[in-house]
């Protein structure tokens, strides 16, 4: 048995010892900076926010820039080269978080470029959190934002038209994989159905600050109007620097029932990993209507104050890209089904 003056030399020895081995391990299980996206378009965009996160930049212009870039390509599910809503308009959705939950957000916005910046605008400039539609636009117009056309990709324009024969709201799970064509093939089915992609990204910059970004044109042929989960914070869209960050792609709709990326970073801060805490929430989903959920996909990112990563899905087929130091890589998430993709 150790007694008192024995227990006294042990613990001040082992003091040092054991307090090395804590930073050791500390410093071992962080990999920082790191920026985990949606979707295998993720890897361009990760590789913009790589040009802020490797100069020692910060998280919150990671995301930005990373965004602004998907949102600059023709991609038909973000920006103005989206898919229109039913009445043939494109409307996007978009918002922005950073390290001291500031946040910034802008829903169904017409005829600008760049919603995430508007997002980053209202953030930081004005004592609210969320703009929509004509006053999203107005807001942009007055802040120097240029007005411009929707320009849809071609893919976009088919797709609208076949879907216009019948105009019925049919959202298709993983079309990537049931056409088995790969991330960047034609994102539609031959009758017009669509599959949805949002980008949505997380960062934790050098300095330990995390961020996150989303853009989306959110599900094709919606209702003109409808704004999905991804400009909402707490369900597109959570950050919590002591905690972690969450972002979602999919029916938006079962998203915001469960306020989903809250509830994921909420598991995080109960101790779970990023992966198990993204597979709790989507059981969520599951419980609440497995038949239903058998209709439709959303998967869930998270990423962690200590750089570790994790996603899980509805579905098969949703995928996610990773860039830090040691990797650059798309991964297939888990899921719960197998149904739509083959
Ligand atoms: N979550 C988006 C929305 O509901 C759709 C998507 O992920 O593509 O608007």
């Amino acid at each position: 048995m150790l007694n008192r003056r024995k227990f006294l030399q042990v613990s001040t020895l082992s003091a040092p010892l054991l307090s090395i081995k804590n930073i050791f391990n500390n410093t071992a299980a962080q990999t920082k900076p790191i920026v985990v996206s949606t979707w295998a378009d993720g890897i361009q965009v990760n590789n913009e926010a790589w040009k802020i996160l490797s100069t020692q930049g910060r998280a919150l212009d990671a995301v930005e820039k990373g965004a602004r870039y998907i949102e600059g390509t023709q991609n038909c599910c973000i920006g103005l080269g989206g898919y229109p809503d039913r009445d043939g308009v494109v409307t996007l959705d978009s918002c922005i978080m950073d390290e001291h939950a500031n946040c910034g957000s802008v829903g169904a916005i017409e005829q600008i470029k760049h919603p995430v910046s508007v997002a980053r605008k209202i953030m930081e400039t004005t004592p609210h959190i969320m703009l929509v539609g004509e006053g999203a636009q107005k807001f942009a117009l007055e802040n120097g934002f240029k007005k411009e056309p929707p320009v849809l990709s071609n893919d976009a324009k088919k797709a609208y038209h076949e879907w216009l024969k019948k105009s019925q709201y049919k959202p298709e799970i993983n079309i990537e994989n049931k056409k088995g064509n790969g991330p960047f093939a034609p994102n539609f089915f031959d009758d017009g159905s669509v599959n949805h992609d949002t980008m949505g990204l997380v960062a934790l910059d050098a300095s330990g600050n995390m961020s996150g970004a989303v853009t989306t044109s959110g599900m094709a042929y919606k209702i003109h109007g409808r704004v999905g989960d991804s400009p909402i914070i707490g369900a597109g869209l959570f950050v919590d620097n002591e905690v972690g960050a969450a972002t979602s792609s999919g029916m938006g709709e079962e998203v915001m029932r469960i306020c989903g990326t809250h509830l994921v970073v909420e598991y995080m801060r109960q101790g779970f990993s990023p992966e198990t805490a993204c597979r709790k929430a989507i059981e969520r989903i599951i419980n609440r209507d497995r038949e239903k959920a058998k209709t439709l996909q959303v998967g869930f990112l998270a990423l962690n104050k200590k750089g570790q990563y994790g996603a899980f899905a509805v579905q098969k087929g949703f995928v996610f890209s990773v860039k830090s130091n040691g990797e650059e890589k798309v991964y297939p998430s888990k899921y719960v089904f197998d149904l739509g993709a083959t």
